[in-house]
């Protein structure tokens, strides 16, 4: 199926900066200068977006900020959440991707654990990659990419 990303993200951008606005944190956004046309599952790459997003809402304290932004390579588009929050430390980040994996101090008792385990398997069946970066008590960054061409798992979508 064929979407275009911009078009996703300004969707989805619209409905975050709500929420984000109610809890007293900051919401950016920037869309590709070009508009990309992707070959994908538009009903798979927004469910990640609200995964990384309410979680980057979820961890982020009032005042903080999250940014939803895009950039283009030569083969793919890469997506990225970034937020202003709690972090996550180094002893964890291999685990936040398993089901159930949730961190100590995150408090996080409304959570199950699964938000990243499910982003993770959906973009694994997309043939793409996700990755995260994170610095406690500095923020966390969650890039995952979009290839321009379908990936190996798409015809099975
Ligand atoms: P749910 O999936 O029900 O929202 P959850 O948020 O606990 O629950 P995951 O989304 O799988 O589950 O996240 C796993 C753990 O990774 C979280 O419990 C939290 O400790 C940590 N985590 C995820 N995203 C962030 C983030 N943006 N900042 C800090 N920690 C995070």
């Amino acid at each position: 199926e064929a979407f275009k990303i911009n078009r996703l993200m300004a969707d989805v951008a619209e409905r975050y900066a709500i929420l984000a606005g109610e809890k007293d944190v900051r919401f950016n956004f920037t869309l590709l200068s070009e508009d990309v046309v992707l070959w994908s599952n538009m009903g798979l790459v927004e469910q990640v977006l609200i995964i990384l997003l309410d979680n980057a809402i979820k961890y982020t304290p009032k005042g903080g900020s999250i940014s939803l932004y895009a950039s283009l390579e030569e083969d793919m588009v890469k997506v990225s959440v970034s937020d202003t929050g709690i972090g996550i430390a180094a002893e964890d980040i291999s685990y936040i991707f398993d089901r159930f994996y949730k961190v100590d101090k995150a408090h996080a008792t409304q959570g199950t654990g699964l938000g990243l385990a499910i982003a993770f398997e959906i973009i694994q069946r997309l043939g793409e990659r996700i990755v995260v970066e994170s610095h406690p008590e500095e923020g966390s960054t969650f890039t995952f990419t979009l290839s321009r061409n379908p990936g190996p798992g798409i015809k099975s979508l």
